[in-house]
């Protein structure tokens, strides 16, 4: 690929690794005119089902939303990058694994709920106590946002 800082179009593949339990290829690239050194990751694009929200409408699956989601439900926790990366990708291969086209938020979330479990008890409790009402991985971030702010519970959404 052409090198982001000058343009030129001869880069070199300087290292190759494959990260997040083999679902990536990490390269670090050196561009042959500039000497800039920079890291590519390589994933295979897969189509994803679509996520149904609880209101019934459906919208794209969002990798960047769930990372967000689940790093916030991590923050200051001891948990490593990699292994972050590595549970996004197992939550991504169980719900192209369902085979559906698409999968309800709720189910999406339960994914979710396990692979922190595993990571880290204290996330799996800051998420699992506050997704439940939620159901959508957005709202999550922005209600652990206002927890901390404020300190103040916003009201829990009414319905059940
Ligand atoms: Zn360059």
């Amino acid at each position: 690929m052409y090198c982001p800082f000058c343009g030129a179009q001869d880069t070199k593949v300087i290292d190759s690794r494959l990260v997040a339990d083999g679902g990536q290829v990490r390269r670090r690239r050196e561009c042959l005119s500039c000497t800039e050194r920079f890291t590519t990751f390589e994933t295979a694009e897969l189509v994803m089902p679509r996520v149904i929200k609880s209101d019934g409408t459906r919208e794209p699956f969002d990798e960047n939303k769930l990372r967000a989601g689940m790093q916030r439900a991590l923050e200051k926790r001891p948990v490593s990058v990699e292994d972050l990366e590595a549970a996004i990708s197992r939550i991504c291969h169980r719900l192209r694994a369902t085979g559906e086209r698409e999968v309800p938020a709720r189910e999406m979330g339960e994914f979710v709920m396990e692979a922190l479990q595993e990571l880290d008890d204290v996330a799996y409790v800051r998420f699992a106590s506050v997704y439940r009402s939620f159901q959508d991985i957005s709202e999550f971030a922005a209600e652990v946002d206002r927890l901390r702010q404020g300190g103040k519970k916003s009201g829990k959404k009414g319905d059940a």
